[in-house]
């Protein structure tokens, strides 16, 4: 089977994860394993609700479609969430399965900061969503915010829109319906009680407003 990894905050989850999950997954998978992280390195930690209510949230968002599932792992493993902790998990328990890392256009960017960013993708193939503000056109010089020992033998595959790593790995770029939605804003609303209607699923509108995330203190 081929499966996608989405991690992120999903603080909260909203619709522009789940459309572009929904289309990566239309193209290229199977499954797609939401994976909210237990703390984030590089955010503002006051402003994220709990990673047990993000989780939660994640797993009522998704709920009757099939294709979709939640995990728990980084919050089971506690402490700082790193991707290739995951990684490394996610390939001794699916051994048999093809696996790709999933990320938005912004995360990719900042890739080579990440913990063991060139083990990461020497490991697991990449799959990158574009965001309104990043069109892919320009595939070679997104070389340059890869690790810099890939650097000199990445090559692009303009056809198969993607950078190859090496004989095993590629990090493939596809632009999704460009939906400018961001978890920040949405919490904004909450906050200053502007409608957040359409913007993610209701149910998860419902569970925000009953256990009190990101309202004003
Ligand atoms: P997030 O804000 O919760 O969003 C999750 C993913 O969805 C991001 O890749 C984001 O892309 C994408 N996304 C958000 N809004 C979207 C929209 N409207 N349309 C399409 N895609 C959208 O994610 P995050 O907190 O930045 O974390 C992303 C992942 O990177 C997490 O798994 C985190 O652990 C990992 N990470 C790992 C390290 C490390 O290992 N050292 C460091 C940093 C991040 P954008 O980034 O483009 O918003």
């Amino acid at each position: 089977m081929k499966i996608g990894i989405f991690g992120g905050t999903f603080n909260p989850i909203h619709y522009g994860h789940l459309r572009a999950a929904e289309e990566i997954a239309e193209k290229f998978l199977d499954r797609v394993i939401f994976v909210p992280t237990n703390i984030t390195s590089n955010k503002n930690i006051d402003a994220e609700a709990h990673p047990q209510k993000r989780l939660e949230m994640a797993e009522i968002a998704i709920k009757g479609e099939p294709k979709f599932k939640v995990s728990d792992i980084e919050i089971q493993r506690g402490g700082f969430s790193y991707s290739y902790d995951t990684i490394i998990e996610f390939k001794k328990k699916y051994k048999n399965d093809d696996l790709y890392f999933i990320t938005g256009a912004d995360a990719f960017l900042g890739l080579k900061n990440w913990k063991n960013a060139e083990a990461i993708l020497k490991t697991i193939d990449f799959i990158v969503a574009g965001r309104p503000k990043y069109g892919f056109k320009n595939l070679v010089k997104l070389i340059d915010f890869l690790p810099d020992k890939l650097k000199r033998d990445a090559e692009v595959d303009l056809k198969e829109r993607k950078i190859v790593i090496d004989e095993k790995r590629a990090v493939y770029f596809l632009d999704t319906t460009k939906l400018d939605i961001s978890s920040t804003a949405i919490r904004n609303n909450f906050k200053n009680n502007i409608s957040n209607l359409f913007l993610l699923p209701n149910d998860v509108i419902n569970y925000i407003i009953k256990n009190k995330l990101y309202e004003s203190k």
